[in-house]
């Protein structure tokens, strides 16, 4: 009896220990610390390398390497394709001196966007991020500079990178309607949280007169059945983001 009760005591042990430590590893989350649960339509973020959620701001982590094959890939690289001919808008393509490089960007955005009283100007830089995990730029090449000098650089894809290696998209990432999505699929989001939508709606052309001063609308979306405030991507200037974030932009680490 008294050695029953030992090897019960043990018995009880040893599944004590191995408990505690199923639930220490069920509940980490490759250290990060964040365990909320990450709503399905983050999910759609493809490219990125790890997407969680603290219940206030979701983090995507990228590399910034697109997915696609583009001519700025350095020459051996197994995307790397070469381009010529015509580009964004007609222009004839004309290759800018940069390459891709690896990058490290953390894009915190609101788990639950809200319209913000003033609208903060979109930066210079990534004020968003594509579905593959590519930053989105706004519609200037520098301070209030249209990018009438950029768009010839554009690649096959109409992406291109800046000097230090950042491949970005300021318009229509063609990879993503022609090839991976549609022409009316979710295209990514800005760092205000509102999703960002391609060309077309409802089998038409979106255009600029279709939309507010920060470049979206609102009315309910495959992805959001109930309604959102969105942005569509259009083919003439501003193409992605008008005057400004709607809600209230998170923040990118690069
Ligand atoms: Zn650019
Ligand atoms: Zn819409």
């Amino acid at each position: 009896m008294k050695q029953m009760s030992f090897l019960s005591l043990l018995f009880l042990s040893i599944t004590s220990i191995i408990n505690l430590s199923c639930k220490k590893d069920n509940n980490t989350d490759n250290g990060s610390g964040n365990t909320n649960t990450v709503p399905a339509v983050y999910l759609k973020i493809y490219g990125a390398t790890s997407i969680t959620s603290d219940g206030t701001f979701i983090t995507i982590k990228t590399n910034g390497n697109p997915d696609h094959k583009s001519v700025y890939y350095p020459n051996g690289n197994a995307l790397y394709e070469t381009f010529s001919g015509t580009t964004f808008g007609g222009n004839t393509f004309t290759k800018n001196p940069n390459s891709i490089i690896t990058q490290n960007y953390t894009f915190k955005i609101p788990l639950n966007p809200t319209v913000a009283s003033t609208h903060a100007a979109t930066p210079l830089g990534a004020m968003g991020v594509a579905v593959n995990g590519i930053p989105l730029y706004n519609q200037y090449a520098g301070p209030a500079q249209p990018l009438t000098n950029e768009v010839m650089s554009f690649d096959q894809y109409w992406g291109h990178p800046t000097a230090t290696g950042r491949y970005h998209y300021h318009v229509e990432p063609l990879y993503l309607t022609t090839v991976k999505a549609t022409k009316s699929s979710l295209m990514g989001f800005l760092l205000d949280g509102f999703p960002v939508y391609g060309p077309e709606e409802n089998g038409a052309a979106v255009t600029n007169a279709m939309l507010d001063a920060y470049h979206g609308h609102t009315h309910a979306t495959a992805d959001y059945p109930n309604g959102i405030y969105h942005y569509h991507i259009t083919n003439t200037d501003p193409y992605i983001n008008g005057s400004g974030y709607y809600g209230t932009p998170g923040t990118v680490t690069q």
